[in-house]
Protein backbone atom coordinates (compact mmCIF):
# COMPACT_ATOMS: atom_id res chain seq x y z
CA UNK A 1 0.00 0.00 0.00
CA UNK A 2 1.00 3.69 -0.57
CA UNK A 3 0.32 6.59 1.17
CA UNK A 4 0.53 10.28 -0.19
CA UNK A 5 0.07 13.94 0.67
CA UNK A 6 0.30 17.29 -0.65
CA UNK A 7 2.92 19.63 1.01
CA UNK A 8 3.57 23.31 -0.19
CA UNK A 9 1.57 22.21 -4.20
CA UNK A 10 3.66 19.06 -3.68
CA UNK A 11 3.05 15.57 -4.08
CA UNK A 12 5.01 13.71 -1.31
CA UNK A 13 5.19 9.81 -2.15
CA UNK A 14 4.66 7.50 -2.52
CA UNK A 15 5.17 6.50 1.32
CA UNK A 16 5.11 3.23 3.19
CA UNK A 17 2.45 3.36 6.25
CA UNK A 18 5.75 3.52 8.25
CA UNK A 19 6.91 6.49 6.63
CA UNK A 20 3.56 8.25 6.60
CA UNK A 21 3.60 7.57 10.69
CA UNK A 22 6.41 9.52 10.60
CA UNK A 23 4.66 12.20 8.76
CA UNK A 24 2.04 12.36 10.99
CA UNK A 25 4.48 12.33 13.93
CA UNK A 26 5.95 15.55 12.43
CA UNK A 27 3.01 17.19 12.18
CA UNK A 28 3.54 16.93 8.21
CA UNK A 29 0.00 15.61 8.21
CA UNK A 30 -2.33 16.93 9.86
CA UNK A 31 -5.98 17.12 9.90
CA UNK A 32 -6.26 19.24 6.96
CA UNK A 33 -3.42 18.18 4.59
CA UNK A 34 -4.54 16.71 1.48
CA UNK A 35 -3.85 13.08 1.69
CA UNK A 36 -4.49 10.19 -1.19
CA UNK A 37 -4.04 5.98 -1.14
CA UNK A 38 -5.49 3.67 -3.98
CA UNK A 39 -8.93 3.43 -3.45
CA UNK A 40 -9.93 6.86 -2.97
CA UNK A 41 -11.20 8.82 -6.21
CA UNK A 42 -9.82 11.99 -5.36
CA UNK A 43 -7.17 13.73 -2.93
CA UNK A 44 -9.26 14.58 0.52
CA UNK A 45 -8.07 16.21 4.04
CA UNK A 46 -6.43 13.47 5.98
CA UNK A 47 -9.78 13.99 9.06
CA UNK A 48 -11.59 12.85 5.99
CA UNK A 49 -10.15 9.66 5.17
CA UNK A 50 -8.23 8.73 8.61
CA UNK A 51 -9.32 5.41 8.19
CA UNK A 52 -7.62 4.62 4.83
CA UNK A 53 -4.27 5.25 6.58
CA UNK A 54 -2.11 4.40 9.07
CA UNK A 55 -2.30 5.71 12.40
CA UNK A 56 0.82 7.20 14.42
CA UNK A 57 4.13 5.69 15.29
CA UNK A 58 3.61 3.62 18.54
CA UNK A 59 6.80 5.26 19.42
CA UNK A 60 5.64 8.60 18.78
CA UNK A 61 5.29 10.16 22.52
CA UNK A 62 2.20 12.22 24.08
CA UNK A 63 -0.22 10.37 22.46
CA UNK A 64 -2.28 7.91 24.43
CA UNK A 65 -4.11 5.69 23.04
CA UNK A 66 -6.10 7.69 20.09
CA UNK A 67 -6.51 7.63 16.65
CA UNK A 68 -5.10 10.22 14.59
CA UNK A 69 -8.58 11.79 13.85
CA UNK A 70 -9.14 12.61 17.33
CA UNK A 71 -5.61 13.17 18.32
CA UNK A 72 -5.38 15.97 16.07
CA UNK A 73 -8.28 18.27 15.98
CA UNK A 74 -7.21 18.77 19.63
CA UNK A 75 -4.43 20.51 18.38
CA UNK A 76 -6.37 22.63 16.21
CA UNK A 77 -8.23 23.64 18.62
CA UNK A 78 -5.67 25.21 20.80
CA UNK A 79 -3.81 27.46 18.08
CA UNK A 80 -1.34 28.67 20.71
CA UNK A 81 1.73 29.95 19.22
CA UNK A 82 4.32 27.59 18.60
CA UNK A 83 7.61 29.38 17.79
CA UNK A 84 7.94 29.48 13.85
CA UNK A 85 4.47 28.48 13.37
CA UNK A 86 1.36 30.00 12.25
CA UNK A 87 -1.99 29.36 12.52
CA UNK A 88 -4.38 28.90 9.55
CA UNK A 89 -7.20 31.52 9.33
CA UNK A 90 -9.81 28.07 7.80
CA UNK A 91 -8.66 25.23 9.79
CA UNK A 92 -7.14 26.62 12.87
CA UNK A 93 -4.41 24.49 12.52
CA UNK A 94 -0.50 25.21 13.59
CA UNK A 95 1.49 24.45 9.80
CA UNK A 96 5.12 25.73 9.08
CA UNK A 97 4.51 29.49 7.08
CA UNK A 98 6.87 27.97 4.12
CA UNK A 99 4.17 25.18 3.58
CA UNK A 100 1.21 28.33 3.53
CA UNK A 101 0.12 31.04 1.39
CA UNK A 102 -0.61 33.99 2.61
CA UNK A 103 -3.69 36.42 1.92
CA UNK A 104 -3.87 39.86 3.48
CA UNK A 105 -3.19 39.24 7.53
CA UNK A 106 -4.42 35.45 7.12
CA UNK A 107 -2.14 32.90 6.60
CA UNK A 108 -3.79 29.51 4.85
CA UNK A 109 -2.26 26.08 4.92
CA UNK A 110 -1.61 24.16 1.99
CA UNK A 111 -5.09 22.03 3.06
CA UNK A 112 -7.73 24.38 2.76
CA UNK A 113 -5.75 26.46 0.15
CA UNK A 114 -8.06 25.07 -3.06
CA UNK A 115 -10.91 25.81 -1.17
CA UNK A 116 -9.81 29.48 0.16
CA UNK A 117 -9.19 29.97 -3.54
CA UNK A 118 -12.69 28.66 -4.49
CA UNK A 119 -14.11 30.86 -2.18
CA UNK A 120 -12.00 33.79 -3.51
CA UNK A 121 -13.47 33.18 -7.09
CA UNK A 122 -16.73 32.58 -6.05
CA UNK A 123 -16.73 36.15 -4.94
CA UNK A 124 -16.14 36.05 -1.33
CA UNK A 125 -13.18 38.32 -1.78
CA UNK A 126 -14.06 39.89 -4.66
CA UNK A 127 -14.71 43.35 -3.20
CA UNK A 128 -11.57 43.86 -3.14
CA UNK A 129 -10.57 43.23 -5.78
CA UNK A 130 -12.88 45.45 -8.25
CA UNK A 131 -11.67 48.34 -9.24
CA UNK A 132 -13.80 51.02 -9.28
CA UNK A 133 -13.88 53.96 -11.48
CA UNK A 134 -13.93 57.41 -10.14
CA UNK A 135 -15.90 60.10 -10.28
CA UNK A 136 -14.44 61.99 -13.81
CA UNK A 137 -13.84 59.37 -15.64
CA UNK A 138 -17.46 58.61 -15.26
CA UNK A 139 -17.92 62.04 -16.35
CA UNK A 140 -16.10 61.65 -19.33
CA UNK A 141 -18.13 58.47 -20.28
CA UNK A 142 -20.98 60.03 -19.63
CA UNK A 143 -20.54 63.04 -21.93
CA UNK A 144 -19.91 61.12 -24.43
CA UNK A 145 -23.04 59.27 -24.52
CA UNK A 146 -24.59 61.96 -23.70
CA UNK A 147 -23.48 63.27 -27.12
CA UNK A 148 -24.01 59.67 -29.07
CA UNK A 149 -27.95 60.28 -27.89
CA UNK A 150 -27.95 64.16 -28.91
CA UNK A 151 -27.69 62.85 -32.31
CA UNK A 152 -30.09 59.97 -32.34
CA UNK A 153 -32.81 61.65 -30.64
CA UNK A 154 -32.41 64.62 -33.59
CA UNK A 155 -32.17 61.35 -35.88
CA UNK A 156 -35.55 59.64 -34.28
CA UNK A 157 -37.37 63.04 -34.27
CA UNK A 158 -36.87 64.44 -37.51
CA UNK A 159 -36.83 61.06 -39.63
CA UNK A 160 -40.54 60.38 -39.35
CA UNK A 161 -41.15 64.07 -40.18
CA UNK A 162 -39.66 63.62 -43.36
CA UNK A 163 -40.76 60.24 -44.35
CA UNK A 164 -44.45 61.11 -43.84
CA UNK A 165 -43.93 64.51 -45.73
CA UNK A 166 -46.72 66.01 -47.53
CA UNK A 167 -49.05 63.60 -44.88
CA UNK A 168 -51.47 66.15 -43.01
CA UNK A 169 -52.33 63.89 -40.18
CA UNK A 170 -49.66 64.89 -38.30
CA UNK A 171 -48.58 60.88 -37.81
CA UNK A 172 -44.78 61.84 -38.96
CA UNK A 173 -44.42 64.18 -36.10
CA UNK A 174 -46.29 61.79 -33.62
CA UNK A 175 -44.17 59.18 -34.33
CA UNK A 176 -40.98 61.51 -34.00
CA UNK A 177 -42.18 62.41 -30.72
CA UNK A 178 -42.41 59.26 -29.46
CA UNK A 179 -39.16 58.07 -30.52
CA UNK A 180 -37.73 60.89 -29.31
CA UNK A 181 -38.84 60.80 -25.74
CA UNK A 182 -37.87 56.97 -25.00
CA UNK A 183 -34.68 57.03 -26.93
CA UNK A 184 -32.41 57.94 -23.95
CA UNK A 185 -34.10 55.23 -21.45
CA UNK A 186 -34.17 52.56 -24.49
CA UNK A 187 -30.69 53.17 -25.55
CA UNK A 188 -29.20 52.96 -21.58
CA UNK A 189 -31.72 49.52 -20.81
CA UNK A 190 -30.64 47.79 -23.78
CA UNK A 191 -26.81 48.31 -24.00
CA UNK A 192 -26.60 48.18 -19.97
CA UNK A 193 -28.96 44.91 -19.48
CA UNK A 194 -26.58 43.08 -22.82
CA UNK A 195 -23.76 44.63 -22.46
CA UNK A 196 -23.35 45.68 -18.86
CA UNK A 197 -21.50 49.33 -20.31
CA UNK A 198 -23.33 52.37 -22.18
CA UNK A 199 -20.98 52.84 -25.80
CA UNK A 200 -20.06 55.84 -23.55
CA UNK A 201 -18.70 53.36 -20.95
CA UNK A 202 -17.51 50.94 -23.40
CA UNK A 203 -15.23 53.69 -25.03
CA UNK A 204 -13.62 54.14 -21.91
CA UNK A 205 -13.59 50.83 -20.44
CA UNK A 206 -15.90 50.78 -17.86
CA UNK A 207 -18.57 48.53 -16.44
CA UNK A 208 -21.35 48.52 -14.55
CA UNK A 209 -21.80 45.55 -12.46
CA UNK A 210 -23.52 44.11 -9.06
CA UNK A 211 -21.89 44.58 -5.69
CA UNK A 212 -20.54 40.93 -6.25
CA UNK A 213 -19.53 41.59 -9.45
CA UNK A 214 -22.51 40.18 -10.81
CA UNK A 215 -24.31 41.45 -14.13
CA UNK A 216 -26.76 43.98 -14.36
CA UNK A 217 -30.64 42.73 -15.84
CA UNK A 218 -32.54 44.98 -17.72
CA UNK A 219 -35.02 45.82 -15.34
CA UNK A 220 -31.90 46.94 -12.80
CA UNK A 221 -30.39 49.01 -15.83
CA UNK A 222 -33.92 50.37 -16.25
CA UNK A 223 -34.29 51.21 -12.80
CA UNK A 224 -31.16 52.75 -12.58
CA UNK A 225 -31.92 55.44 -15.30
CA UNK A 226 -34.83 57.24 -12.65
CA UNK A 227 -32.17 56.24 -9.43
CA UNK A 228 -29.80 58.51 -11.16
CA UNK A 229 -32.48 61.25 -12.37
CA UNK A 230 -33.21 61.30 -7.98
CA UNK A 231 -29.31 61.54 -7.50
CA UNK A 232 -29.19 64.36 -10.06
CA UNK A 233 -31.85 66.32 -8.16
CA UNK A 234 -30.32 68.01 -5.22
CA UNK A 235 -28.04 70.13 -7.35
CA UNK A 236 -25.96 66.92 -8.74
CA UNK A 237 -25.13 65.82 -4.77
CA UNK A 238 -25.50 62.24 -5.39
CA UNK A 239 -23.35 62.21 -7.97
CA UNK A 240 -20.57 64.19 -6.72
CA UNK A 241 -20.75 61.69 -3.67
CA UNK A 242 -19.04 59.05 -6.38
CA UNK A 243 -15.95 61.05 -5.40
CA UNK A 244 -16.50 60.54 -1.90
CA UNK A 245 -17.13 56.83 -1.50
CA UNK A 246 -14.63 54.22 -0.69
CA UNK A 247 -16.50 51.91 -3.54
CA UNK A 248 -16.96 55.20 -5.79
CA UNK A 249 -21.04 54.84 -5.33
CA UNK A 250 -23.27 57.56 -6.22
CA UNK A 251 -26.73 57.47 -4.66
CA UNK A 252 -28.49 55.18 -7.83
CA UNK A 253 -25.16 52.60 -7.35
CA UNK A 254 -26.46 52.59 -3.46
CA UNK A 255 -30.16 52.26 -4.51
CA UNK A 256 -29.48 49.41 -7.26
CA UNK A 257 -26.84 47.94 -5.67
CA UNK A 258 -24.39 48.72 -8.81
CA UNK A 259 -20.83 49.62 -9.14
CA UNK A 260 -18.77 51.34 -11.40
CA UNK A 261 -15.92 49.21 -12.65
CA UNK A 262 -12.92 49.89 -14.72
CA UNK A 263 -12.53 46.79 -16.65
ZN1 LIG B 1 -5.95 25.02 7.13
Amino acid sequence: MSYYYAKGGDKIGPLTGEEFGLALDRGDVGPSTLVWTSGMDNWKPFADAASLFPARSPSAPSVPAASPVSAYPAQAENPVSQPGKQACAECGGLFDPDDMVRHGASWICAGCKPLFLQKLREGVGLRSAMNYAGFWIRVAAYLLDWVINLVLTVVVTFVPGLLFIGDDSGIGGLIGTVLGAIIGPAYYVFFVGKYAATPGKMAIGLKIVRSDGSRVSYPRAFARIFALSLAAIPLGAGLIAVGFDPEKRGWHDRICDTRVIRK
